[in-house]
């Protein structure tokens, strides 16, 4: 691994950021968001402009339709939208399901869904989990029985994030109880518009509504909409999990907090100093930055196994490291914002998507902007994605083979 400028990618750093200056829209930039996803008409209109420029599926290969970028050019391209604060993409679609359909779809299957992904015309939610069924995935009951040219679909997910306003769902179901667990699992691509799908809101600790419960009442699925052969489902949900292991620790965000510390540091005042002046507060900036800096180090040696298409025990315990430090540093430093925020860190502002949080006071730093909504979601970070006690078990037993 190299870690000397590389100049393609500085001149390629250059021109997303000219991209982005010249046609990110004002009033879409650097919009406070009451979730890690932007409000659903400003998520809609970035994904027409990064089409319009044939960046709408910036992680996928050539051939595909994609961007054809290498992992390094695809992680300078989120840290540029981080930092301009452009609205986020249907990370499902982009980064989960459309692997997938790339890898294993029929050439009608693609035909009938990669579109529509491009130019933001049908979101997805992924809807794996069940009650009892998180880590345990493989557990899940959710069955699907055939009948003729369709499945009949009966059982519940849950944690299922933007269930409530995706278009389809692509969903792991049992289609046989006889074999071993793992053996009985199908991918199904299903129209949330079925007849039969319920979703029920669940509102988590920030006050929002990201997450769902959705039930399968008897929902007929043709068997068309199958991904891979029936019995496929494990194989096709263990190629979704490890496709991309550098974005595990989510390092834009990172960098985006210490920037945030960092305007914290100058502008919040205790007594008649600025708050750097404070010897813990610049002591605690100065390891959060060693931190991240490490961080970035790890992402960018993972990135080029990846690129390397280096499958090996290594990079996946590597990519479970990053996950742990990643969001257990996420957790450490929105906590700390909230804390360098003295009395105005127990605001949350209002937005539309958080009217439960109305009523409350408005403070009058903008600094302050969503940083308490931010820090209880990111309370979820270890949870969501595989859990911290899970990924560790990961790097344990990887650590054998290694
Ligand atoms: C904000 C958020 C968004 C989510 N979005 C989605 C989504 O869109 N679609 C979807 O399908 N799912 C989603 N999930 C679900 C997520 O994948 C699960 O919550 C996660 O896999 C953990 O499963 P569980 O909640 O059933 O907990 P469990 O698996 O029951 O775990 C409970 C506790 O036991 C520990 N534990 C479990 N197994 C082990 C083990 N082998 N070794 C050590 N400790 C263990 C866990 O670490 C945890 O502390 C989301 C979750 C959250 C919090």
């Amino acid at each position: 691994m190299d870690f000397h400028p590389d100049q393609g990618l500085t001149a390629f750093r250059q021109q997303v950021r000219e991209f982005l200056h010249h046609n990110l829209p004002a009033d879409l930039a650097g919009k406070p968001s009451a979730s890690i996803r932007s409000a659903l008409a400003d998520l809609i209109r970035w994904q027409r402009i990064l089409n319009a420029k044939g960046w709408g599926a910036p992680y996928w290969p050539q051939e595909h339709g994609g961007t054809g970028w290498s992992v390094l050019q695809r992680l300078i391209f989120d840290e540029e939208c981080v930092a301009a604060g452009t609205p986020t993409q249907d990370g499902f679609a982009q980064k989960l399901l459309g692997p997938v359909l790339n890898a294993f779809a029929t050439a009608e299957q693609k035909a009938a869904h990669l579109p529509a992904i491009f130019n933001g015309d049908r979101l997805w939610c992924q809807g794996f989990s069940e009650p009892g069924s998180g880590s345990d995935l493989a557990s899940l009951r959710t069955r699907a029985e055939r009948d003729g040219d369709e499945y009949v679909v009966n059982g519940q997910k849950i944690w299922t994030s933007y269930a409530h306003q995706a278009d389809w769902i692509f969903l792991l179901v049992r289609t046989d109880a006889e074999a071993k667990k793992q053996a009985g699992i199908s991918f199904l691509l299903v129209d949330m518009r079925s007849p039969g799908i319920s979703v029920r809101p669940i509102h988590s600790i920030d006050g929002c509504h990201h997450l769902n419960e959705v039930f399968f009442d008897n929902v007929r699925v043709p068997v068309g909409n199958r991904i891979g052969a029936e019995g496929d489902g494990w194989k096709i949900t263990k190629f979704l999990l490890n496709n991309e292991h550098a974005t595990a620790a989510d390092l834009p965000i990172l960098r985006r907090y210490l920037l945030q510390l960092k305007q914290l540091a100058s502008s919040q005042r205790v007594g008649t100093g600025a708050l750097i002046e404070q010897r813990e507060f610049a002591l605690q900036l100065a390891r959060f930055e060693a931190q991240v800096t490490a961080i970035a180090m790890l992402v960018k040696r993972v990135a080029a196994m990846e690129q390397a298409r280096d499958h090996s025990p290594a990079a996946h315990a590597l990519g479970s490291m990053l996950k742990v430090r990643g969001t257990e540093l996420q957790q450490r430093m929105t906590e700390f914002m909230v804390e360098a925020l003295g009395e105005y860190g127990a605001v949350a502002y209002p937005t539309p998507e958080n009217l439960t949080l109305q009523a409350l006071p408005l403070p009058a730093e903008d600094i302050a902007r969503g940083i308490a909504m931010e820090m209880l979601f990111r309370r979820a970070s270890t949870i969501y994605g595989g859990t911290s006690e899970v990924q560790r078990g990961i790097i344990a037993k990887l650590q054998f083979q290694l």
